[in-house]
């Protein structure tokens, strides 16, 4: 009976578009779901994010037998699926937001890093969407898999590898069947502190049988022509990235500068820290991230009137009034308040919010800085590798079906080396 059992795939979400990949992997009474984010669309101006409401805007995939019947009213039937569990490859929202829908009795599991982090994250209970019958900041259990350590699901086996992408301990995963082996990227690229993890995970999943891959990278064509989209402007990768923060420091010895990055991207934050001249401060909130998250201590500053962590040391605290009145010994985190900040000064904004034009609060934080006559620096770095990038992987896998997803245009991706498989939304496939 068991060898009439084949794998299959269900692609539920997050195909042609950028985000939300919900895909199901299964082999006759086992199955794992990945990953579990809701796409970002804040244009659509919805009501609510309850369930249904991001079910029938397709945020969320319909995804049968792994929500929470509390949310769905529908029993999950544990006979027909005697294993299952689910995984999330990394932190960002578009991967992780639904995370609670998860039926409490389903595995979650995700890599070291973005187990620690996610409860950090969803402290205030304004970033995960919320469990049934549980408040705002519950974050439910993450099982945090150690790396490239065989976990068994039923006659499913799963691993995690590390890999490399703007979100702080971000995964690859591969599946291996009875019968069949898959690997899916999640977020990825080669240029950020990790190549090596990367080429690593791929030379992993050599010749598998399909690899899911993000395409992020070849969803602006229109834009190509010499230069490559906006989402590929400026430092080539993450350690220029961090080289010219150090530069600008060494050319404007007497200027206020200030930065600011993205929560998630740990990483780079890291290293600004570790290698900037000045001595960098983090406002409060990020630095109690930090510590909650990972141990990790930083000097911080609270801005007036906010209320004060009971974690933080007070010996690393530096006065507002001192940091507004420098201009050569610090560097620091500004998240607001800028009518304060000193005339002629420079700040940098490292991929941080508000992101860009798509977000309402842009145009008035630009306007807020060029009331200032503040120089406003952009130095960004992509989390997802550009097209070049995305040849060199497939080329590394060389797989026998080429699984395109996470994409304005999954048919810009090809496979020299096998099929290329473009799935409709709530389509499966039988390898
Ligand atoms: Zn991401």
């Amino acid at each position: 009976m068991t060898s009439k059992a084949k794998t299959s795939i269900t692609f539920y979400n997050g195909l042609t578009t950028i985000g939300g990949p919900m895909i199901e992997v299964a082999y006759n009474k086992s199955h794992v779901l990945f990953d579990l984010g809701e796409v970002y669309r804040p244009e659509l101006d919805l009501p609510d994010e309850k369930y249904q409401t991001l079910i029938e805007n397709q945020l969320i995939g319909d995804v049968p037998n792994f929500y929470d019947p509390e949310l769905t009213g529908k029993p999950i039937d544990h006979q027909r699926w005697e294993h299952a569990a689910a995984y999330m490859s990394h932190l960002h929202l578009d991967h992780s937001k639904a995370m609670n829908f998860l039926a409490p009795e389903i595995p979650l599991y995700a890599g070291p890093l973005t187990a620690k982090m996610m409860p950090a994250l969803n402290e205030h209970g304004d970033f995960l969407l919320p469990a049934a019958g549980h408040e705002a900041s519950y974050v439910r259990p993450i099982i945090a898999a150690e790396y490239r350590k065989p976990i068994q699901v039923g006659n499913i086996t799963l691993e995690v590898w590390p890999s490399d992408h703007d979100a702080y301990g971000a995964t690859g995963l591969i599946i291996t069947t009875p019968d069949k082996r898959i690997a899916y990227t999640g977020d990825i690229r080669l240029h950020g502190y990790h190549p090596d993890w990367v080429h690593e995970f791929l030379a992993a999943a050599k010749n598998c049988d399909a690899l899911i891959i993000e395409g992020t990278g070849v969803s602006w064509p229109e834009e190509k022509h010499d230069q490559s989209s906006e989402e590929f402007t400026g430092p080539k990768n993450e350690n220029e990235l961090t080289a010219q923060f150090v530069e600008l420091q060494k050319d404007n010895p007497e200027r206020q500068i200030t930065f600011n990055t993205y929560p998630t991207n740990v990483e780079r934050l890291l290293r600004i820290i570790a290698d900037s001249p000045r001595r960098v401060v983090l406002h409060a909130q990020r630095a109690h991230l930090l510590r909650e998250s990972l141990g990790k201590e930083f000097d911080y500053y609270y801005l007036p009137g906010e209320e004060k962590f009971a974690d933080l040391q007070p010996g690393l605290e530096v006065s507002y009034q001192e940091l507004l009145n420098d201009n050569h010994a610090y560097l620091w985190q500004a998240v607001g308040n800028y009518t304060d900040l000193q005339e002629g000064g420079l700040y940098i904004h490292s991929n941080a919010e508000p992101l860009g034009d798509f977000d309402p609060a842009y145009q008035p934080f630009l306007q807020a800085l060029s009331d200032k006559k503040i120089e406003f620096k952009g130095l960004r770095c992509s989390g997802h590798a550009d097209e070049k990038e995305l040849k060199e992987i497939i080329k590394e896998v060389q797989p026998a079906n080429l699984i395109p997803v996470h994409t304005l245009h999954p048919e810009l991706e090809e496979n020299p080396f096998g099929e290329r498989i473009l799935p409709k939304r709530n389509q499966t496939i039988t390898l």
